[in-house]
């Protein structure tokens, strides 16, 4: 096994396949955004079609074994792999936070924490669940949940290894096997995540791992046709062709995609926390997809709520992510600073007004906080997601135009509202049109909840017995005169 020393760690460049570490003929370099001059902190296999194959062909052979476990089985190996996760919860906390320019502080508390507890979950629902068996007319009717085989899981650079046991973990839990492929901008925690699979007591070929380019490795895994689940997170441009080849094999699709939440600040709300929570919209450089990027604010409190949310924002430093005095750390690669500032040029040539921020920090890889008065609704800084840290600003009139502006993007994955009157709360909730809704607060929700997003947002939703159902085939299975004795998964 090849391995790279990141920050301390011993890292492995290779892929994972079969239960063993293979390598490519080529690599590709990954930098880190904390210090991109200072060279490639890894070498890591470049993944073509023959490794996309051998990984498929490794994951269907793993299927006889894992998809024969009992969910007690399953459970016990997903409790270890959690166990594994805490236990290495900082080495993965600093791979990441050098990979892909986190905060240290969040990865460890909350994001790489986070990975321990999507395996818990998925463990303790797999072994919950109960079967529904009725009788009917002389049959005896049972629903069975049966393991669906292979499944393809493709992951973003953005908190790589949060989203990628969210993904896992489901297709896990159900019994299939899965191939993983991680972002390119950072493969690193991936391999960090196969080695500790192992270690766990998942089997050969249950948890594969490719690394590589979209387009050639990634094409290659979603267009083969012994695939029998694909799960996507990332763009919806990519999404678009991911869904392609699923519908050539008819494999069964779910993508989470790109969001352009509203932050809606009503006159009766707590404007201290809708401020502060507006200004930390700033966070991870505005690289999360369920970010409330477009900030509405009743036209009375404008200025008001300027004012705070300027406090709010001038406090925030701009450093190293390992440091504790930093709030927000760099982007993850200087192409995205491009895209991010092009957005930016072009709101400016278009009449749009920059308020705060709007230029790249010249010494790192960097983005000033950036806040944007659009000229009209229409802005492509309104209506396009950057994904990095630029905010729009508007005002409504009253509470028909805030839910007007606030449905008025083709995206539809999270939405904020701040107020004080619990009638306003349920009356603006229900009508937003976006997968989930916070109001008062952001981030935190159950997890066996629902969670994706309405139109160019994603397809289907994960989250709870959701992807559970999306990693399975049901069958009714029906006997005259029978009986049946119901249990839990197959
Ligand atoms: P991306 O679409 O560029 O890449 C995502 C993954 O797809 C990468 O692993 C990439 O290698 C792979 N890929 C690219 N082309 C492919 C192809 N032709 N076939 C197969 N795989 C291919 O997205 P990104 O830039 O990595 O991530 C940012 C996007 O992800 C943003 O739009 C963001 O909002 C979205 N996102 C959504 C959620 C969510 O839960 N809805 C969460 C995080 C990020």
């Amino acid at each position: 096994m090849r391995t790279a020393d990141v920050g301390g760690v011993a890292v492995p460049v290779d892929h994972f396949i079969g239960g063993e570490w293979v390598s490519s003929p080529t690599t590709f370099e990954t930098r880190s955004p904390l210090d991109w001059d200072g060279g490639p902190i890894a070498q890591v296999a470049r993944g073509d079609a023959e490794a996309a194959n051998a990984a498929v062909d490794a994951a269907v052979a793993g299927f006889a074994e894992w998809g024969s476990y009992t969910p007690h089985q399953r459970a016990e190996v997903m409790h270890a792999m959690a166990d594994l996760i805490e236990a290495h919860n900082d080495e993965i906390a600093m791979v990441e936070t050098l990979d892909m320019g986190f905060m240290y502080e969040s990865m460890k508390n909350r994001l790489v924490a986070r990975g321990a507890v999507n395996f818990r979950l998925y463990a303790d629902l797999i072994v919950q669940h109960e079967e529904r068996a009725w009788e009917a007319k002389n049959m005896a009717n049972v629903v069975q949940r049966m393991p669906s085989g292979p499944a393809i899981v493709i992951t973003p650079w953005n908190a790589p290894f949060m989203l990628s046991t969210w993904k896992l973990a489901p297709a896990l839990a159900a019994g299939n096997t899965v191939v993983h492929k991680p972002a390119e901008w950072s493969p690193l925690s991936a391999a960090l995540l196969a080695e500790l699979a192992n270690e766990a007591g998942f089997p050969a070929g249950a948890y594969n791992l490719v690394q590589g380019i979209g387009e050639e490795v990634g094409a290659a895994l979603v267009e083969n046709p012994k695939v029998r689940r694909i799960t996507f997170t990332g763009s919806p441009e990519t999404g678009r062709i991911i869904g392609k080849a699923a519908a050539q094999n008819l494999v069964p699709f779910t993508a989470e995609l790109g969001g352009k939440g509203p932050l809606i600040v009503f006159a009766d709300a707590d404007l201290d926390a809708a401020a502060h929570r507006a200004a930390w919209q700033f966070d991870d450089s505005g690289q999360v997809c369920l970010a409330g990027s477009r900030i509405l604010v009743e036209e009375s409190i404008r200025e008001e709520f300027l004012t705070k949310f300027h406090e709010h924002a001038d406090a925030l430093v701009l450093g190293d992510p390992r440091d504790d005095g930093t709030d927000i750390g760099p982007v993850v690669h200087p192409d995205h600073r491009d895209n991010v500032h092009g957005f930016v040029e072009r709101a400016r040539a278009a009449g749009d007004t920059i308020v705060r921020g709007g230029e790249p920090v010249e010494t790192s890889l960097h983005y000033l906080p950036t806040l944007i008065e659009p000229a009209s609704n229409d802005s492509e800084v309104v209506q396009r997601e950057i994904f990095g840290p630029v905010l729009t600003f508007q005002t409504f009139a009253d509470e028909a135009e805030a839910i007007e502006l606030a449905n008025s993007t083709e995206y539809g994955l999270a939405a904020m509202v701040w107020t004080t009157s619990q009638e306003r709360a349920e009356r603006v909730g229900r009508a937003l049109r976006t997968g989930l809704v916070w109001v008062n607060t952001f981030l935190v929700r159950d997890l066996t909840a629902p969670f994706g997003g309405c139109g160019i947002s994603g397809i289907g939703r994960e989250g709870g017995d959701h992807a559970l159902e999306f990693h399975s085939d049901l069958k009714t299975l029906m006997i005259l005169n029978g009986t049946v004795t119901p249990t839990g998964t197959a």
